[in-house]
């Protein structure tokens, strides 16, 4: 039989029902905040203003979810990408273990909001695995461990047959296990959250880009194409999409993407050995790969890059040569969609937090870290607004620092990510 079509399309949105039906803002309103962007940033931050009594006016300028936060990989991660001692290093001792204990304690501010909020999104708590390719990944597993030990985290090294048990794959020798993380549905989370928003009484307007905002005596007036909100304080969470030239924050960090491949739900014993408990992991390699399964036994893998420009065969073929490496009891898989992302990269991996003018705040540089982060920073902006209390924020204001040719920076990562998955193909590197 011939392969089946490899559609371009998400598939967290793909398996939901369709979204509701949304409102355009078509007049002018007056409101306590207006928070720009309906992401998990931007969505958390209205959800914590409408539990303390705020008025939010929300805006996104397509339906939400369309940022990363609909389309991500859904792990819910503690911490940053870069080590725990590596924060402290750059931020400063006292800055950077505030960073490092917000963000440990994040995953756990995801799980309580899904509970909360009853959101139905395939929220799994059992952990998220993260597995050394090498005996240099080990080497950086190891100090990952000691690291978030020494502050107290619920992680464990796993070797031998416990490995293999909790990977699947015999190809990985030791494994970081963080009790604390896990996955959810990430495109579910976000309509979970846009529907508690409508529930505490938000006003949510879809399809309306923000063109333009200005100071208007004391309050700040947010121009959209056919009408305009005037707000006493804005929160601006636009993140990796942000569109329009109303506000400088895309010029701190640089574009860089991520491409995922969903294969058709796998049945029989060889896909249920596949990462029976934790079910989300990445591998140690620079380009790494991420590996996942979904709740109807989807094998989903993901990599740095992009594949939206590339033919269904090199996708097909990228994806083969992972599963093969590192299942390849499962024999032929049948891969069933393909979709990409963009993330919001910074030079020091560090997100940015601003505070333009007063009255304004804004976030950017999760650095493809988004679930947890974006859901504590969200909350924290949302208490900013009403408490004016910089020591509360897990972070300081940074200034702006503008990435020299962010242009050139994606390009050649792009380059490099697309060598690398054609040396993956060819069978020159994995
Ligand atoms: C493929 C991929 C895989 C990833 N995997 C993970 C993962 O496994 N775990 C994890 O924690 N993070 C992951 N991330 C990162 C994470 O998805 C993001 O950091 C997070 O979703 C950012 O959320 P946000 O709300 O800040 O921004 P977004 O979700 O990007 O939302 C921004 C919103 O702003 C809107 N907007 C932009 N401009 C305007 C305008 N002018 N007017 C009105 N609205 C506007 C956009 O339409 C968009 O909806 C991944 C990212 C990608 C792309």
């Amino acid at each position: 039989m011939p392969p089946r079509q490899l559609r371009q399309e998400c598939l967290w949105e793909r398996v939901l029902p369709p979204a509701p039906p949304a409102s355009r803002l078509g007049a002018s309103l007056r409101t306590q905040v207006c928070v720009i962007g309906g992401g998990i940033t931007g969505l958390c931050a209205a959800i914590r203003l409408l539990e303390r009594g705020y008025q939010v006016v929300l805006l996104d300028a397509h339906r939400v979810g369309h940022g990363g936060s609909g389309r991500n990989v859904g792990l819910v991660n503690a911490g940053t990408w870069i080590r725990p001692d590596d924060v402290q290093a750059t931020l400063g001792n006292a800055v950077g273990e505030r960073l490092n204990r917000v963000l440990g304690e994040a995953p756990a501010r995801v799980f309580e909001i899904i509970a909360r909020h009853g959101i139905d999104c395939q929220a799994h708590n059992e952990g998220t695995l993260h597995m050394a390719h090498n005996a240099h990944g080990e080497a950086d597993l190891q100090a990952r461990h000691d690291q978030w030990r020494r502050r107290g985290a619920n992680i464990e090294l796993l070797t031998g047959a416990r490995c293999r048990e909790y990977c699947g794959t015999d190809k990985v020798s030791l494994a970081l296990l963080d009790h604390r993380a896990g996955t959810i549905n990430p495109m579910a989370y976000t309509r979970g959250l846009a529907a508690a928003v409508e529930r505490l009484g938000g006003a949510l307007y879809q399809d309306t880009p923000v063109t333009g905002l200005q100071r208007e005596g004391d309050a700040w007036r947010v121009t959209t194409a056919d009408g305009s909100v005037e707000a006493d304080k804005v929160v601006i969470a636009t993140g990796a999409y942000t569109e329009g030239d109303w506000n400088s924050v895309k010029n701190d960090y640089f574009r860089g993407y991520y491409l995922q491949v969903a294969s058709v739900p796998l049945g029989g014993p060889a896909a249920e050995a596949i990462l029976p408990r934790a079910r989300g992991s990445w591998d140690t390699r620079t380009v790494l790969s991420s590996i996942r399964r979904d709740d109807d036994g989807r094998l989903l893998l993901g990599s740095m890059g992009r594949l939206d420009n590339k033919p269904a065969w090199f996708v097909r073929s990228w994806a083969d040569r992972i599963q093969r490496h590192y299942f390849p009891e499962l024999g032929t898989v049948e891969w069933e969609c393909h979709w990409t992302g963009a993330i919001d990269f910074t030079p020091d991996h560090l997100m940015r937090l601003y505070e333009p003018a007063p009255g304004l705040i804004a976030v950017t540089g999760y650095n493809g870290r988004g679930n947890t982060t974006g859901t504590v920073l969200g909350a924290a902006m949302a208490d900013f607004v009403i408490d004016d209390c910089v020591a509360d924020l897990p972070m300081p204001f940074s200034r702006s620092r503008p990435v020299s040719v962010p242009g050139l920076r994606t390009g050649l990562y792009e380059a490099g990510f697309s060598l690398y998955h054609a040396g993956q193909c060819l069978r020159v590197v994995l």
